[in-house]
């Protein structure tokens, strides 16, 4: 038994719906898409599930985040696709490929034939037992991939509240986290093993900043240690954990970030493997012809570094499924990807947005006293790579965007690229 597309999406996420858009917009025939996902839901925006969903008063929920409106663009409902002639198998799990012969064959048994398969598989939440500590299976320990994994952790918040949570990790995934366990009343110790918040992406001037804040709201802060092992009650629920530094800490509640993996499992020994994920070229297209791969689990060429690159975040997810399908249905107009990659947060009342490559010397500049709206350079080898602001504006935004994507040349000294600060910018 089986079923033939022309266009197969491998992944219902965030990738998967942008690419559906996409396909639309070129003029997919009705029956010729088809999407499979594990989730039992139609793509969604995934930043939602750290922050609008967690909050106590009206939460987001779906249908309210469905791709696309994270870019201000159509909602796509179960309706949209259904209206579109795209078909869309949920819950469904994919349990191998065979790239050789276009074939899926899924956890129902079915066999699925393309001619052009788009991966998007996204990534999984590293667990903890992955570093040797076991029981994170208990019922208050949450990690945050999914919707599933959203609505246990509100669940969890709600029975937690005016109580402890210990969250692992000072990445995004953590920090933004951590916010919404203080909004939602909750008492939180911050647990990592680096100097810092943010490790890969700030400096130190700008984590202090940052955690500062935090600590103003109560949160705590752990560094330079790990979590070691937990205490559990008769119920098998988590009451404290345990650090390497000798530390004990209760918990009502526990949060884990410490990072993802790309699935990349049913491709490998059939598909290049660079970085962690599926290696393709300017054109998203991998070392098979027919077989594309985008979003997190997707390996590609980032002209602007002359370096391939792996990006865990949602504006690439976006932009590099588009850029599948316009090489797949218009491959003569369709050049190289040119991505400026960016990334963004927004935790209690900030927001930052960060363009290109946070290497070579930093430049911080703006008001780090008020705390209000204040920004970093990166200069490397005489080029501005980097640009980071907080509190900008729309155009302030699109000035070190665009500023950022052109490299250019900083020929004044780094004290006045400091005092000049977004001017520099304006200017380029
Ligand atoms: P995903 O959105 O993860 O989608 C992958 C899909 O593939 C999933 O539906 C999965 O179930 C499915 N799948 C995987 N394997 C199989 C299989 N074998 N069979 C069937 N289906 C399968 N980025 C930012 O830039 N800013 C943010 O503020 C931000 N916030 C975030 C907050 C959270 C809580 C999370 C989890 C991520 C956040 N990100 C953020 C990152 C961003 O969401 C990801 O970069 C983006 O979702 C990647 O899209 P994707 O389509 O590649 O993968």
């Amino acid at each position: 038994m089986g079923r033939a597309f022309v266009y197969v999406i491998l992944g219902g996420g965030v990738a998967a719906g942008y690419a559906a858009l996409e396909f639309t917009r070129r003029g997919v025939s009705d029956g010729e898409l088809c999407i499979i996902s594990e989730e039992p839901v139609a793509p969604y925006e995934r930043p939602a599930l750290s922050k609008g969903f967690l909050l106590p008063e009206a939460p987001a929920r779906l249908p309210s985040f469905h791709t696309c409106v994270g870019a201000n663009d159509e909602k796509l409902t179960p309706k949209w696709y259904k209206d579109h002639g795209i078909e869309l198998v949920l819950g469904t799990r994919v349990k191998s490929v065979d790239v050789r012969r276009k074939t899926l064959l899924s956890s129902t048994g079915e066999t699925i034939s393309y001619k052009f398969l788009i991966i998007a598989t996204g990534a999984r939440a590293l667990k903890l037992e992955e570093f040797g500590v076991e029981g994170s299976d208990a019922e208050n320990v949450c990690y945050l991939r999914d919707l599933a994994d959203a609505n246990r952790l509100a669940t969890v918040i709600q029975s937690s509240s005016n109580g402890n949570a210990v969250v692992i990790g000072g990445g995004y995934i953590g920090m933004e986290c951590a916010a919404s366990l203080v909004i939602n009343k909750i008492n939180v110790t911050m647990v990592f093993p680096e100097a810092h918040c943010m490790a890969r992406l700030f400096t130190p001037k700008i984590a202090t900043l940052y955690e500062d804040y935090y600590r103003t709201k109560g949160v705590k802060f752990i560094k330079g240690t790990v979590l070691t092992s937990f205490e559990f009650d008769s119920n098998g629920k988590v009451t404290a954990v345990n650090l390497k530094d000798g530390n004990q800490l209760p918990a009502d509640l526990v949060v884990v970030g410490i990072g993802i993996r790309p699935n990349t499992s049913l491709f490998e020994g059939q598909l290049t493997i660079e970085k962690g994920g599926i290696k393709v070229n300017s054109k998203m297209q991998s070392s098979d012809s027919s077989v594309y791969a985008i979003g997190d689990v997707a390996t590609f060429p980032v002209k602007l570094f002359g370096e391939m690159r792996r990006l865990e975040h949602v504006d690439s997810a976006r932009k590099s499924a588009r850029h599948a399908v316009s090489s797949i249905m218009d491959p003569v107009k369709t050049g190289e990807f040119d991505y400026l990659p960016f990334f963004y947060s927004r935790v209690f009342a900030f927001s930052w947005q960060f363009y290109g490559d946070p290497t070579g010397e930093v430049v911080h500049f703006g008001d780090y006293e008020d705390g209000k709206s204040f920004g970093a350079y990166w200069v490397k080898k005489g080029h501005l790579v980097g640009s980071f602001l907080e509190g900008g504006t729309k155009e302030e935004y699109e000035i070190i965007s665009k500023a950022t994507k052109l490299k250019p040349a900083v020929t004044i000294d780094l004290e006045e690229l400091e005092k000049e600060g977004l001017k520099f910018a304006e200017t380029v």
